[in-house]
C-alpha cells in the first residue's frame, strides 16, 4: 500500500466533510460585531456572536483601548514572565480576583490556552480527571495534554459522576482526583448541577474546576454561575473567558492565591507566550467595572433571550432543555440545519449552524444567541423570517 499524499489526503477529507453537510463555509465580517452585522455588504440581524452584553464595540471600551495603546503602545513585548507583565496585567487581575470573589486570579490570551495550561499545570500521569461528556473541546484538549486518566461521566449524570468518583477514589490508584465541566453548556444552553458536584467532590476529597465561559456575565445577576449557586469558597478552579460577555478576547483562572502562585510558576502559555496585549487588557477590566457597577446589561439580557425563546417555541420549534438566554432550534439532520440556516441568512438572519463534532453526530441545530444590544424591532424580524423558513422547510 502507498501512503496518500498530502493533496489527497486534504482533498479526501474535505470532500468527506462536504458530502455530510459538515464543512462550513467561513462569512466575513466588515465592520464591528453587533446585533446587526454587514457581510457581503449586506446587513443581517446576527444571532450568532457570544458577544452577549453588547460590550464588543461599547464606546467606554474603546475609550479604554485607545488610552492604553497612547500609554503602553500596542504590544506587551514579552512573555510575562521576562518583562511581559504590565501594570494593566496586574489591575486587570485584580478585578477579575473581585469579580469571582477569589484571593487572586491570572489571565492568559485566551479561553482555550487558558484551559490547556491550568489543567495540564496541575494534573499528571498519576492523576485521573472526571470531565461531562458535553464539556468544551478546550477542556478534553487540556485533559489530554496533562496525561492524566480521563473518565467521562455522562452529562449532567450526577448519579454517573458519584459512581465514578467513588471508583476512582477507592482504586487507590491516583494522587489526585479532579472533576471539570462547564458552568453553562454552550450548545444547549443548560446550566451545570455545581451544588451536587461540589457535595460529591467533597465527599471523595476532588478538585474542582468549573469552565464558566458562558456563565460570566450572564447567570448570577453577571457574577457567573459559581456566584449564581453561592459556591466561591468551595471551587477551585473558577475558569472564564474575557472573549464573550466581557467582549474582548483572553482567558483567566481565579482561585486561592497559591493555585495562581502555581499557574504563573508552572502554565506554559504565560511563561512561553507573549501577553495580552495592552488595549485588550485595558478594555477588558473597563468592561469588568461596568459589569460590576450595574445589572442593567445583564437583565436586558436575559430579557430579550427569554423573550426570543417564548417566541420560537410558540411557532413550534424544538429549543431543548436552555435555562439561559442560549436558544438552539435543534433539528436533527446535519444537512437540514445547514440548509435552514443558509434561507435563514438569504432572508436576512445570521444565525450559524452547528453540527457534528461541536455537537454530537445528529443532533444539527441552529443556535440563537441573542445579546442585550437587540431590540424588541430586531428581535421580531427575525421570528417572522424564522416562521417563514421553518414552514417553506417543513421544520414546523
Ligand atoms: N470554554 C468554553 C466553554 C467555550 O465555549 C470557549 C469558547 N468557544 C472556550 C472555553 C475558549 O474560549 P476563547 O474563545 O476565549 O478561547
Amino acid at each position: 500500500m502507498t501512503s496518500k499524499t498530502l493533496n489527497q489526503f486534504l482533498d479526501d477529507c474535505i470532500a468527506e466533510l462536504k458530502e455530510n453537510g459538515l464543512y462550513n463555509a467561513i462569512d466575513v465580517v466588515q465592520g464591528a460585531n453587533g446585533p446587526v452585522i454587514t457581510i457581503d455588504g449586506v446587513e443581517k440581524i446576527n444571532l450568532s456572536s457570544n458577544n452577549y452584553l453588547g460590550l464588543a464595540a461599547d464606546n467606554r471600551l474603546k475609550a479604554a483601548a485607545k488610552q492604553a495603546i497612547d500609554s503602553h503602545g500596542v504590544g506587551s513585548g514579552a512573555v510575562r514572565t521576562i518583562n511581559g507583565t504590565l501594570d494593566l496585567h496586574i489591575q486587570l487581575e485584580n478585578k477579575l480576583a473581585q469579580f469571582k470573589g477569589t484571593e487572586a486570579a491570572i489571565s492568559y490570551q485566551s479561553g482555550f490556552n487558558c484551559n490547556m495550561a491550568a489543567i495540564s499545570a496541575v494534573m499528571d500521569k498519576n492523576d485521573a480527571i472526571l470531565s461531562d461528556s458535553l464539556n468544551h473541546a478546550s477542556i478534553i484538549d487540556g485533559c489530554r495534554l496533562s496525561k492524566a486518566k480521563t473518565i467521562r461521566f455522562g452529562h449532567s449524570d450526577m448519579k454517573d459522576l458519584r459512581q465514578k468518583a467513588k471508583e476512582a477514589a477507592e482504586s487507590r490508584a491516583y494522587n489526585k482526583i479532579m472533576v471539570i465541566t462547564d458552568g453553562v453548556f454552550s450548545m444547549d444552553g443548560d446550566i451545570a448541577n455545581l451544588p451536587d458536584i461540589v457535595a460529591i467532590a467533597e465527599e471523595f476529597d476532588l478538585i474542582t474546576y468549573v469552565d464558566d465561559a458562558h456563565g460570566s456575565g450572564v447567570t448570577g445577576n453577571g457574577a457567573g454561575t459559581v456566584k449564581h449557586f453561592g459556591l466561591e469558597k468551595r471551587i477551585d478552579f473558577q475558569m472564564g473567558t474575557l472573549s464573550k460577555a466581557i467582549g474582548v478576547v483572553g482567558g483567566y483562572v481565579a482561585g486561592k492565591a497559591n493555585l495562581i502562585n502555581w499557574l504563573k510558576a508552572r502554565s506554559r502559555p504565560f511563561l512561553f507566550s507573549t501577553a495580552l496585549s495592552p488595549a485588550d487588557t485595558i478594555a477588558s477590566a473597563k468592561a469588568l467595572e461596568i459589569l460590576m457597577g450595574s445589572t442593567e446589561l445583564n437583565e436586558q439580557l436575559w430579557k430579550n433571550g427569554t423573550y426570543l425563546k417564548g417566541e420560537l417555541k410558540k411557532l413550534g420549534f424544538n429549543v431543548g432543555v436552555s435555562e439561559t438566554p442560549i436558544t438552539p432550534c435543534i433539528i436533527g439532520d446535519e444537512k437540514q440545519a445547514q440548509m435552514f440556516s443558509k434561507r435563514l441568512f438569504e432572508e436576512g438572519v445570521y444565525a450559524k449552524a452547528i453540527v457534528f463534532p461541536t455537537v454530537p453526530r445528529g443532533t444539527g441545530r441552529v443556535r440563537n444567541m441573542p445579546t442585550a444590544a437587540h431590540t424588541t424591532e430586531m428581535l421580531n424580524e427575525a421570528v417572522s423570517v424564522y416562521e417563514k423558513v421553518g414552514k417553506e422547510l417543513g421544520i414546523i
